[in-house]
């Protein structure tokens, strides 16, 4: 861990507590000696930080072509301390999360500039700032309040612990093995055609792999609301539901990163695709990974729906563009269609027992 902490003397400490905390989350979250139920295929799973200062994570093969290594880079969290500090720059963003304004009067005049609608979104990129959107490269202020604060340090742990079990989900349902076939499939093709075909094959795992960390995400929300608690408790209902809002909120804005950072090879959907298909995936029927208790998963669906939501409107009110979909049921069954396709192509690891069933809708 040498280089990782010489690194961190650069980075805030907001920045340096998040990926700290996720080093220690993935280990313990594959390795752990608890009593969580664990696939047999964890224990030959190693994951770690990669250094790139970029946003991504990655799942691959071991180095020894044996296992699997899972790695993230610490840059998401400045990408996403970046991009949530402008969104929240919207006096609506997180407007439920935030103090009641009478309590913030004492503020008044400090709470630095207000939403201007040309704010620019700063990229990191092989060690240079790039600026996307126009605009002022400075960032605005946040509001010197506590509970915003405290909330967005949330956000930003729940979003790198999604991007986690999202890598974790590629590699238990076997997609490592299957990108690798497509991509060698796809050297046989004319390169015009080489990166619709694999747009076309790795998109549906990228939702494959969201629908399966969006629940173990859920759960791991619903315990960390209970604590100790062991059985199904009404009184933290709300808690969750507020916890997978702002969940919500940090995957909208990862998304939308995503989206706009898309082009090296990462075959992203957009962010409005990858809504509609949540969306669509909640009406399937599910086992839910144990944990996932104090609230139903439709009303956890939906709050973390009204949280990427809310991320997707602070976007569009700073005029940064994205691609736009009309959210309709039509698309997400054609989504699920074409998801539950790519999912019969997929065969996952030996010892990988997948704790939700396959992908399949009732049939009438
Ligand atoms: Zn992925």
């Amino acid at each position: 861990m040498h280089e990782p902490q010489q690194q961190a003397a650069s980075l805030g400490q907001e920045e340096v507590s998040n990926w700290v905390g996720l080093s220690r989350f993935m280990e313990q979250h594959l390795h752990g000696t608890d009593d969580m139920a664990r696939l047999t295929l964890y224990g030959c799973i190693s994951a770690g930080l990669k250094m790139k200062l970029q946003l991504g994570s990655h799942a691959a093969i071991g180095r020894d072509g044996k296992g699997y290594a899972i790695a993230v880079d610490p840059g998401t969290t400045i990408q996403l301390n970046y991009v949530l500090t402008r969104l929240c720059a919207h006096p609506d963003a997180l407007a439920k999360f935030r103090s009641k304004p009478g309590s913030l009067a004492r503020f008044r005049g400090k709470l630095g500039p207000r939403l201007t609608g040309s704010l620019s979104l700063p990229r990191l990129m092989n060690g240079r700032v790039e600026l996307l959107f126009g605009g002022s490269p400075e960032a605005p202020s946040l509001p010197p309040d506590p509970k915003l604060r405290h909330h967005l340090g949330g956000i930003v742990l729940f979003t790198l612990q999604f991007m986690f079990l999202h890598e974790l989900a590629h590699v238990t349902s076997g997609h490592v093995e299957r990108s690798a076939q497509l991509r060698r499939e796809s050297h046989a093709l004319p390169r015009a055609q080489r990166e619709v075909f694999l747009r076309e094959h790795l998109e549906p795992l990228e939702h494959l792999a969201d629908s399966i960390s969006m629940l173990h995400l859920g759960a791991l929300i619903n315990v960390y609301a209970a604590g100790a608690r062991r059985q199904p408790d009404p009184t933290i209902r709300g808690d969750v539901l507020d916890w997978l809002r702002l969940a919500g909120f940090g995957l909208g804005a990862l998304f939308l990163l995503l989206e706009t950072f898309d082009g090296e090879g990462g075959y992203h959907p957009t962010a409005d695709t990858r809504a509609i298909f949540l969306r669509a995936y909640a009406t399937t029927p599910k086992t839910m990974p144990p944990g996932f208790e104090h609230v139903s998963f439709d009303e956890g669906t939906d709050a973390l729906e009204l949280g990427y939501r809310d991320a997707i409107a602070a976007w569009d009110a700073l005029g940064w563009q994205r691609n736009k979909a009309t959210w309709s049921t039509m698309l997400g069954e054609q989504l699920l269609a074409k998801v539950e396709r790519a999912q019969a192509q997929v065969t996952p690891p030996p010892c990988a027992v997948f704790p939700s069933p396959p992908l399949t809708r009732a049939r009438p």
